[in-house]
């Protein structure tokens, strides 16, 4: 029997029928343009982007015969040009220790992300500590010394339940004492309490300042991207509760749909600084607007 057809990649790929031999054109019509319109909703990049995405590809090219290479690379443009605006490693300052506060809900690998930074910055000869931010989950604390082991990075720890701003304060006086570069401090993620967690996070900023004024000097906010427009409210809720000063996508090998990112770079404009492509260590890539808007259209 003949070898399936190869299922086509990107959200695309139900543009044309998957039978087709030859290069197929198709005129570039409102009906056309309401379908690939559709593909782009549901590759979760939001009614408002695709409407505008598909505005921008429909411009001086209506009644064209267009093929499907064609499509993708113009769209693909428009998504890359979309998503170089947001693109931007974490910025790092002349600060000792530099504060990195990482933000999420549980679940969306922000331990995990705190591990891959933690071996990165080692890497590159940085000297760093762990804050155990979630002193309420003894699972979350575990699995960052597990971390910690991995990437050589020492993990300050405090009693079950004990207060975040606490350890907070003790872990900018031993990064202090030991001269580290950075100082990566987890937090918890439960959103069922938002108010406790607001207080929760700004007494533990309020504890950073006050033994350096400029700190925390970056707020990243992990998501998960499979979530898909579920990332869109957690953006809105923890730049409510948090000083979010950049994003760190999770989870976008496998399937993810990617294009939440688009919607999110188009509603807040806040920088990518990196991506989660799977569950180990070396698993946190820069984030490539170009190489995205290929996979995302490819
Ligand atoms: P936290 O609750 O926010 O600290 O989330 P964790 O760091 O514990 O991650 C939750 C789950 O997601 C774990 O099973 C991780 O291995 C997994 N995870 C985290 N980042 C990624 C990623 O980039 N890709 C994949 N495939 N899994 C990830």
């Amino acid at each position: 029997s003949p070898a399936p057809a190869a299922p086509r990649t990107g959200f695309l790929g139900r543009l044309f029928g998957r039978e087709e031999v030859e290069v197929p054109r198709r005129t570039l019509d409102d009906a056309m343009l309401e379908e690939i319109e559709d593909l782009l909703v549901a590759s979760d990049m939001g009614v408002e982007t695709a409407l505008r995405v598909t505005a921008n590809l429909a411009e001086g090219r209506m009644g064209r015969r267009l093929s499907v290479p064609e499509i993708k690379e113009i769209l693909a443009g428009e998504v890359a040009r979309i998503m170089e605006g947001v693109a931007r490693p974490m910025p790092l300052y002349p600060k000792r220790p530099q504060v990195v506060l990482v933000v999420g809900v549980n679940g969306s690998g922000k331990t995990t992300t705190i591990g891959k930074l933690a071996s990165q910055f080692r890497a590159a000869g940085k000297t760093v500590v762990i804050a155990a931010g979630d002193t309420f989950r003894a699972a979350a604390v575990e699995q960052l010394q597990v971390w910690g082991q991995r990437a050589g990075v020492p993990v300050l720890t405090a009693a079950q339940g004990s207060d975040p701003a606490s350890l907070a304060f003790d872990a900018m006086e031993r990064a202090g004492r030991d001269g580290a570069d950075l100082l990566l401090i987890d937090t918890a993620g439960r959103l069922q309490n938002r108010q406790d967690l607001m207080e929760e996070l700004a007494k533990i900023v309020r504890v950073i300042r006050k033994k350096d004024p400029s700190a925390p000097h970056n707020t990243l906010l992990v998501i998960d991207a499979t979530t898909g427009q579920n990332a869109l409210s957690q953006v809105e809720i923890f730049q409510k509760i948090a000083d979010v000063s950049g994003l760190v996508m999770t989870k976008l090998d496998g399937t993810a749909k990617g294009g939440v990112l688009v919607a999110l770079a188009d509603r807040f404009g806040l920088p990518i600084h990196a991506i989660g492509v799977g569950e180990q260590i070396d698993d946190l890539a820069p984030f490539d607007p170009q190489e995205f808007a290929r996979a995302l259209t490819g």
